[in-house]
């Protein structure tokens, strides 16, 4: 009997983790594809770890080819640009397709820029991540960076705080000493932490000398213009606003939700294909309100494996009940984070060296063989 087809469209956190699971799979019987525009997948966890030198860059990559072999799967290296669900067929940017029998989709989200393009090449998304390493690289090697840079930061939560306290720490490092802010939108520093996180990064950033800009900012030629109406000059802007799904979505037929998100049920499981899953922050539960995040990501790989299989052999599916309180470590330098966990907040070295385990364990988790040339180097423990 041919085997049946997964296709798994982009490399994120949780088919990463999806793939291991889906190692021990009866091979004979399912054939799976993996998709994705780079064999390098950049772990946000430990990326601001790298712009303050604590990691090398390929020590935050995951090498999803490597993964794919291991796990006994094709590796496609190309962007997933249509999908026909109700014909089972995914279309690629090289004018090729592929049919599949189940797919699932964990293609993340895209960084909302809508109003700031006119900052045209000053501005730097931190997603793509592999754009934003290189983008950042190349401005950290520009012989003609003013001593007195003009950097904004334009996202109020977790990853605009730590990218900030990265960028910061990394520019002193370089020699640069910027003048920095940190424009969080009107719903301030870290909307969804409790107080106490919110008070600690708020020192942090103070020692750094960023600025916190409660305000919302639209980009105008040379800067950034507040509500109040304030012209910020600036030699660079990095965008870590609110996400965005991709826009291919909207012309699939999937059900989405109002902001274009695949919408699924507790199984993960697109509510109106069922032969389409998804999981990371592209998927919006119909059951229940998830952050986006890469712990959820990461935690619903494994039961994702599982609902693609039982699906195709008409077996029970498990529902994914996510963490009430996920732990979120928020990094605010080279030697220390701030602990998150629900009502409850810490803060100091130890938060740090217990991030730096937590992310150094899961790369390692995901190099399959030994003695690959990306295995993570020691970074540079305080
Ligand atoms: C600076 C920063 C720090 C962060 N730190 C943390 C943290 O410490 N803890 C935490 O929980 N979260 C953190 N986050 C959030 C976290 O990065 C995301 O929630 C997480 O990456 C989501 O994972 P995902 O599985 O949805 O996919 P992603 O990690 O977004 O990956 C999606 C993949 O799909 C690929 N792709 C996209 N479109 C296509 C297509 N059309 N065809 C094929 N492939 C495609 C992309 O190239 C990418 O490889 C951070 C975010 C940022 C920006």
């Amino acid at each position: 009997m041919k085997a049946k087809e997964i296709v798994l469209i982009g490399g994120g956190h949780a088919h990463a983790l999806a793939l291991k699971a889906l190692a021990d799979r009866d091979r004979a019987k399912f054939s799976i594809t993996l998709v994705s525009p780079s064999r390098w997948q950049h772990y946000s966890g430990m990326v601001p770890g790298w712009m303050t030198g604590q990691y090398e860059l390929e020590a935050c990559q995951m090498d999803l080819r490597q993964i794919a072999d291991h796990a006994g799967a094709r590796f496609v290296e190309d962007w997933a640009v249509g999908l026909d669900a109700t014909r089972g067929c995914v279309f690629l940017s090289d004018g090729s397709h592929l049919p599949f029998d189940a797919l699932s989709l964990d293609v993340g989200a895209e960084v909302d820029t809508t109003w700031l393009t006119a900052l045209h090449d000053k501005l730097l998304p931190v997603k793509p991540m592999a754009d934003f390493a290189r983008l950042w690289q190349s401005l950290l090697a520009r012989a003609d960076l003013p001593p007195a840079f003009k950097l904004a930061i334009v996202g109020g939560g977790a990853a605009g705080v730590e990218v900030s306290l990265a960028a910061a720490a990394g520019l002193r490092k370089a020699q640069v000493n910027p003048t920095m802010a940190l424009i969080t939108g009107r719903r301030g520093l870290l909307p969804d932490h409790p107080p106490g996180v919110r008070q600690q990064v708020e020192r942090a950033l103070s020692r750094a000398s960023v600025q916190v800009v409660a305000q919302q900012a639209v980009g105008i030629e040379g800067g950034v213009m507040l509500d109040d109406g304030l012209e910020l000059p600036l030699d660079a802007a990095i965008a870590a606003t609110g996400s965005r799904a991709p826009v291919w979505l909207s012309l699939t037929k999937l059900d989405l939700n109002e902001q274009g998100f695949v919408s699924v049920n507790a199984c993960h499981q697109s509510t109106s294909h069922p032969n389409v899953f998804a999981a990371g922050d592209v998927c919006s539960r119909t059951d229940r309100a998830i952050t986006r995040s890469g712990v959820h990501a990461v935690r619903a790989g494994p039961i994702l494996a599982h609902n693609l299989i039982a699906w195709l052999q008409g077996r029970p599916m498990k529902e994914h009940e996510p963490r009430r309180w996920p732990l979120q470590l928020i990094s605010t330098g080279p030697t220390n984070a701030v602990a998150s966990w629900g009502p409850l907040s810490a803060s100091g070295n130890w938060v740090w060296r217990l991030k730096d385990q937590i992310d150094r364990r899961f790369m390692r988790s995901l190099l399959v063989r030994e003695g690959l040339p990306n295995r993570p180097r020691e970074g540079q423990t305080p």
